[in-house]
C-alpha cells in the first residue's frame, strides 16, 4: 500500500511537521532536489530511509544557480509525476515552495565557499555554486533535519556542502550517496532528457573516457598524459567544449597531479563537457572498483 505523500509549500508548515516528528523522538532526513526525478534521486531517498524514520524531499528549481544563458526556463518540471515517485518510494513529505517563499522581495544574502567553488564546474559556471550554497544553507536552516543526503554525482557540490555545514555550525549530518548510472554507464541526470538518441550515444564517451583514464593511472601512466588522452578522446567523440578532465583529492579538491597508485589519499577523476546544448558531468573514485 502506497502511503499518501504530504505536500507542503510554506516554511511554516515544513517547520511545524518537522518539529512534530522530532518531538515524537523520530529522526528526520532531508533530500534536496530540483525535481525531474530519476533512480539516482530515489537512491537518495532509500539512503535517507536508512538513517531516519521520516524522510522529506524538496523540489525547488533554484534560479540563483543558473547562469543567464543556461537552461532555467526549459529545465524539466513535472510535480505530479515526481510526487507519485516519492510516494511510491515511501517518502513522507514533499516540500515544494514557490519562488517567493524562498526569495521574497528584497532577498539579498549570499552564501559562498570560494575555495571549493572555484575550480572544476566553478570555472565553466561562474556563480553556480554561490547559488547552490545559498539555497542549501536556507533549506538546511528552514528544515533543520537530523541528516541530509546528497549524491556523489555532484561531488564538488557535496564537498562544498560538507564545508558549509561545518563552517556555519549547522546541526545536520551530511551523507553522500553513490552515483547511480544507467545500465550502459551514463550517469543518470535530469538533463539526459535533452539528449537526442545520437547525442545519448555520444554522451557515453564521458564515462568511458574516465574509465580509460582510471585504468591508465592505475597502470602507472603519468597523470598529465592520462588526463590529456581522456580529454582528446572526448573531443574526438563530439564533446564541444570539453570543460575539464582532472584528478583531485576528495577531501579538499586540491589537484592530484603527482598522484601515483601508491598514494594513500583518496583521489577522484572529474570530467565535464557539452554534447550539443547539453552539459554533462561525471566523476569516478580511484579507489573503488568500477562496475
Ligand atoms: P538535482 O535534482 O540534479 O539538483 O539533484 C538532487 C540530488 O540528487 C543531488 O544531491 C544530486 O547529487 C543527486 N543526484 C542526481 N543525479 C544522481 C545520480 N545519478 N546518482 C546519485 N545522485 C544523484
Amino acid at each position: 500500500m502506497i502511503k499518501p505523500l504530504q505536500i507542503v509549500r510554506t516554511i511554516a508548515d515544513l517547520r511545524c511537521q518537522r518539529a512534530e516528528w522530532q518531538a515524537a523522538g523520530e529522526r528526520v532526513a532531508l533530500v534536496p532536489t530540483m525535481g525531474a526525478l530519476h533512480q539516482g534521486h530515489l537512491s537518495l531517498i532509500a539512503c535517507a530511509q536508512a538513517h531516519a524514520q521520516r524522510v522529506m524531499a524538496s523540489i525547488f528549481v533554484n534560479p540563483l544557480q543558473f547562469g543567464v544563458h543556461e537552461d532555467l526556463s526549459r529545465y524539466p518540471r513535472d510535480e505530479a509525476r515526481d510526487a507519485a515517485l516519492l510516494a511510491a518510494a515511501g517518502c513522507h513529505l514533499l516540500f515544494a515552495p514557490t519562488l517567493a517563499e524562498i526569495y521574497p522581495q528584497g532577498f539579498a544574502t549570499q552564501v559562498m565557499v570560494p575555495t571549493i567553488a572555484s575550480p572544476l564546474c566553478g570555472t565553466a559556471r561562474p556563480g553556480h555554486f554561490d547559488g547552490v550554497a545559498t539555497v542549501v544553507a536556507k533549506l538546511l536552516i528552514m528544515a533543520t533535519p537530523d541528516v541530509a543526503v546528497f549524491g556523489e554525482k555532484d561531488f564538488q557540490q557535496l564537498t562544498m556542502i560538507r564545508r558549509l555545514v561545518q563552517d556555519l555550525n549547522l546541526p545536520t549530518q551530511i551523507i553522500g550517496a553513490p552515483l547511480v548510472r544507467d545500465a550502459d554507464g551514463l550517469a543518470l541526470s535530469s538533463r539526459n532528457v535533452y539528449l537526442s538518441p545520437e547525442e545519448r550515444r555520444q554522451a557515453l564517451a564521458l564515462p568511458q573516457s574516465l574509465t580509460q583514464a582510471r585504468h591508465q593511472l592505475l597502470a602507472g601512466i603519468p597523470v598529465a598524459r592520462a588526463l590529456d588522452d581522456a580529454s582528446k578522446a572526448l573531443s574526438a567523440r563530439g564533446f564541444d567544449p570539453v570543460d575539464y578532465v582532472e584528478l583531485r583529492y576528495e577531501d579538499s579538491l586540491a589537484p592530484a597531479n603527482d598522484w601515483t597508485p601508491t598514494d594513500p589519499r583518496p583521489a577522484r577523476l572529474f570530467g565535464a563537457g557539452s554534447i550539443g546544448k547539453t552539459r554533462l558531468i561525471d566523476n569516478m573514485s580511484m579507489g573503488q572498483a568500477m562496475k
